[in-house]
């Protein structure tokens, strides 16, 4: 289902009236993670005024060490609805666990984000493709293409056919940087499926100076969008903060895009 060859044409996917795929470039930005309600507020503020149009944000976070935060949970859910409610931006969150399922449709996330290390969950990608909700699929930090196609082929198979791939940098044997993007992997799946490819720079830079870089080269690849770390005050986040873009980077980044394709 998943495969172009199943369908020519590029698939759009609607996360409530806004368009992923086709001819423009969406730029989903947000906190790592949900911490308190005046970081989620501050942050929904920012993303809005720098101009994505949807917001990310984990309330659930996998993380290595089961001592590290672990997220704010159904709490986070609210908190992130909530700020994101006040300014109009569609939620996309993690969701890890088959057992939070009813209460991420009873909060309403609008996109269900399915983590690195999730992406070989079977039961959890069944689970969510017997939902309607527009689901992004990060790539297995070592998976290859088509371990990642047929991923997406559990979720396809149940009935939804909402998804996004979402390529965020593989395991390498380089250390300088967090994960080497595999900007090959984008001209790839775009050939492969018809389904919509975004790239997370944060995750794979690992550092908010590479995340300019890494998202001209998945633009001018041909993503039809990012997935973007951003904090209200990143030195004091509580995860991930060495690759949070601050408020004003996310806006300058947003216009360095649209010298390069039509940033909606
Ligand atoms: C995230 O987006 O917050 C995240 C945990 O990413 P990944 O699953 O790609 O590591
Ligand atoms: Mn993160």
């Amino acid at each position: 289902i998943v495969a172009r060859e199943w369908h020519k044409e590029n698939s759009v996917i609607d996360i409530k009236g806004i368009p992923l795929g086709g001819n423009t470039i969406q730029v989903i930005g947000g906190p790592c993670s949900v911490e308190t309600r005046q970081q989620m507020d501050a942050a929904a503020r920012f993303v809005k005024a720098a101009g994505c149009r949807l917001m990310r944000g984990g309330a659930f976070k996998p993380r290595t060490s089961p001592y590290s935060f672990q997220g704010k949970g159904v709490e986070g859910l609210e908190m992130f609805r909530r700020a994101a409610d006040a300014q109009g931006l569609p939620i996309v969150t993690e969701l890890m666990d088959v057992r939070m399922l009813d209460t991420f449709l009873e909060w309403n996330v609008d996109v269900i984000q399915i983590g690195t290390r999730n992406m070989q969950n079977f039961d959890l990608l069944k689970e969510v493709g017997r939902t309607n909700k527009p689901v992004i699929l990060k790539r297995g930090m070592s998976a290859t293409v088509s371990e990642w196609l047929m991923a997406a082929e559990y979720i396809a198979a149940g009935g939804n056919h909402n998804i996004i791939f979402c390529e965020r940098g593989v395991r390498s044997f380089e250390t300088y940087y967090r994960n080497m993007l595999d900007v090959t992997a984008i001209p790839v799946l775009k050939k492969e499926t018809h389904l919509p490819v975004i790239v997370d720079p944060s995750h794979a830079g690992g550092k908010a100076w590479m995340v300019p870089a890494l998202s001209r080269a998945a633009i001018a690849a041909g993503a039809d969008g990012l997935l973007v770390e951003m904090h209200p005050k990143p030195c004091e986040a509580w995860c991930d903060a060495d690759q949070a873009l601050n408020p004003d980077e996310l806006k300058n980044l947003m216009v360095e895009l649209k010298g390069i394709a039509q940033v909606l």
